[in-house]
């Protein structure tokens, strides 16, 4: 089978490499490799601590997936020949006011949920296990499962085994999928999936065309009328953990039907900023030994570090279309000082670089993984845990290009907003009322018929669901302090078009 690959970031080459290893003869098409999240990303693989309210659909497949990246680390390294920087290390929690304990204490009751190994600390217990803590820390959590790679060192690493693997890397850029010589298409292209459009439904064929070649900022407008649709059952539907059994017959009836109108797929992907420090110890500074998290007046901030000596320092969160550098000076000092306060020997270290991506934002902040059409597969849509999910994306959409249509998640499925998505039974919406509290616990579930989690992007609508974390996990209780950057600072926020800076994978 012939595949071709549109994205050479991380998720792109992963599925090239396992497609690969399956005996697919692939090519990946990417004018720059690596030039997206894929190499900006933190590399922290946390089911325990990225968990988030209204996002239950995900805990399964992020669990896999951890579970998964040991072995996928050790292929790798094999692979390749480099060490990618995978460490077992701990990870904790910490706040230092009353508020932001309030805030863990309540983060830890989700972190329960995924049912891995979650412990609550004492002040003098947390720094027993990270020494350079702050001595003003109130305690908090240890999530001893989460662990981090260095995805820089991935992304290259999945280049070489991917060539190895006999996969052939064409530096070019993607504007007509319908122009590719292959059998098998993936759009694995991160924010830039956007811009494809194809017809879908069982027997679909995609034709390919691009939509608007090119993501400038003025892309979240072809999207208006798409993402609104996905107000009503497919936002309910993409929530659900039982949705395989409850929609494959309504899913399937209701594409054809929507495929024999004319109806065209598109991808409701998003551009949400992100920005994150990378620092460096200077001669014999001590290094942090955990994966440092924590909330500061609260504000999330987090500290992940290898054993090269980088310590990357994160992340700010906000949507500004695919603009790079407004604010970074404040995003700069704000993470610092949150950073500090935690750990202040982060003070004595070599700031050596502030890198801004663009995660892949979705309108549940649940992958598109799946088949659009009977020659195009998703494979986008990774927001913020796109380095998390490499192992279980990867195995998943090669299987599925094997043949396997059960491989992926139903709650992924790439059609489930838009016009494939209106045709679906309206029992399926009252069978899938989430029952897990991850799902019902929030202020955020929706009911038919109401807006979706996210506004429309681009229409200048923001819901009170903001993207780039569950405001539950942003807004602690009795925290001293609860606004948006400007005012903490003391300043006006930038501008309105910041929805927030938070520290967020
Ligand atoms: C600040 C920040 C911190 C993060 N931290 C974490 C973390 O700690 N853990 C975690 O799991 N995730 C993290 N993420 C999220 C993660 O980085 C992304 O989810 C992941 O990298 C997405 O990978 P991708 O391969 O889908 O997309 P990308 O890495 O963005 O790659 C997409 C590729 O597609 C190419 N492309 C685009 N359009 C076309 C076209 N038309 N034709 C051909 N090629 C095209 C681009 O050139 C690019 O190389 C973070 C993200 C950010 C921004």
């Amino acid at each position: 089978m012939r595949i071709a690959i549109v994205g050479a970031g991380s998720i792109g080459l992963a599925v090239a490499w396992r497609a690969a290893q399956s005996g697919a003869e692939v090519v990946v098409h990417d004018p720059d490799p690596g030039s997206g999240a894929s190499r900006v990303a933190a590399g922290m693989i946390a089911p325990v601590t990225e968990s988030h309210y209204g996002e239950a659909a995900l805990g399964p497949f992020m669990a896999a997936s951890a579970d998964a990246w040991p072995g996928l680390a050790r292929d790798l390294e094999a692979a390749s020949g480099l060490a990618i920087g995978f460490r077992d290390v701990p990870t904790l929690v910490v706040g230092v006011e009353d508020g932001d304990r309030a805030e863990i204490d309540r983060q830890a009751e989700l972190y329960r949920l995924t049912a891995r190994n979650v412990e609550t600390l004492t002040a003098r217990a947390a720094r027993k296990v990270e020494p350079l803590l702050s001595h003003r820390v109130r305690g908090g959590v240890l999530a001893p499962e989460d662990r981090a790679v260095d995805p820089r060192v991935v992304h290259d690493a999945l280049l070489i085994a991917a060539e190895r693997a006999g996969v052939e890397l064409r530096a070019e850029r993607i504007d007509d999928l319908a122009e590719l010589d292959a059998d098998q298409v993936v759009i694995a292209a991160g924010c830039g999936s956007a811009s494809f459009v194809g017809a879908g439904g069982a027997g679909g064929a995609n034709d390919g065309a691009a939509s608007d070649p090119g993501s400038g900022p003025d892309f979240p407008e072809r999207h208006r009328d798409y993402a609104g649709t996905a107000t009503d059952e497919g936002c309910l539907a993409a929530r659900s953990e039982h949705s395989d059994a409850a929609t494959a017959d309504g899913r399937l009836r209701g594409r054809d039907e929507a495929a024999s109108e004319g109806a065209r797929w598109t991808l409701p992907v998003r551009p949400v900023r992100g920005a994150v420090l990378r620092l460096r110890t200077v001669g014999d500074q001590p290094l942090p030994r955990t994966t440092v998290r924590g909330y500061v007046k609260g504000h999330p901030i987090y500290i992940v570090t290898r054993e090269s000596g980088e310590i990357v320092v994160g992340a700010s969160s906000d949507e500004r279309g695919f603009d790079r550098r407004t604010g970074t000076a404040g995003v700069v000092h704000d993470l610092l000082r949150r950073a500090i306060e935690l750990v202040p020997e982060i003070a004595e270290y070599h700031l050596d670089e502030v890198s801004v991506g663009f995660r892949p934002g979705t309108p549940d902040n649940l992958p598109l993984i799946g088949r659009l059409d009977s020659r195009t597969v998703a494979a986008t849509g990774h927001y913020r845990n796109g380095i998390a999910l490499i192992p279980a994306t990867a195995t998943g959409v090669a299987a599925l290009l094997a043949g396997d249509d059960k491989a992926i998640p139903a709650a992924f499925d790439p059609l489930r907003f838009g016009p494939f998505a209106r045709q679906r039974p309206n029992d399926v919406t009252r069978r899938q009322r989430p029952e897990n509290p991850l799902s019902d616990g929030s202020s955020r579930l929706v009911q038919p018929g109401a807006p979706c989690a996210d506004p429309i992007p681009g229409s200048g609508q923001r819901s009170a669901a903001p993207s780039a974390s569950a405001p539950e996990s942003r807004v602690p209780a009795g925290s001293d302090k609860t606004e948006s950057r400007g005012d903490e600072n003391g300043h006006e926020a930038a501008d309105d078009t910041s929805t927030h800076e938070e520290a967020d994978s």
